[in-house]
């Protein structure tokens, strides 16, 4: 209640001295009363305003029980495994945005035609045998 009396003094005094500036006639206590009577009902106002469904959506996904699904769009509990509303698997994607990530975080390597040793996927030689990748590739496209 401490916030509501502050806003309401705040209030007060800014619609008195909105009022004495515009030369308003009434006593600036008047307005001050009327200006902090008005913050208080303001106050509550706002509070009960409807909410705005964007807001509240982002309020959810910052709070952490819950989480979007990518395939409906519905709110489902962040430990759910399956979509109550449209059955999608969280599990199944989940695993495979893992693979993805893992896949993604280790370097890029190729296999070795020749050798069939791992080589980095950017290399145009073979560290292991010296097999020319691009000159295969090329013959290749040929
Ligand atoms: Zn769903
Ligand atoms: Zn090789």
């Amino acid at each position: 209640m401490e916030l509501l009396f502050l806003l309401a003094i705040v209030g007060g005094a800014i619609t008195a001295a909105v009022a004495k500036n515009r030369g308003v006639p009434g006593s600036p206590i008047l307005w001050f009363i009327g200006g902090a009577l008005m913050f208080i009902l303001a106050f509550p106002a706002a509070l009960l305003q409807s909410p705005d469904p964007e807001q509240l959506e982002k309020n959810k996904l910052a709070g952490g029980d819950v989480k979007k699904c990518p395939r409906c769009a519905e709110f489902v509990k962040v430990d759910a495994l399956v979509c109550r509303f449209c059955q999608h698997d969280f599990a199944v994607a989940e695993k495979a945005r893992q693979v993805a990530m893992l896949s993604s975080a280790l370097p890029a390597q190729k296999n070795c035609p020749k050798c069939h040793q791992d080589v980095m996927k950017q290399a145009i030689r073979c560290k292991h045998c010296g097999f020319q990748f691009e000159a295969h590739q090329f013959r290749r496209a040929l």
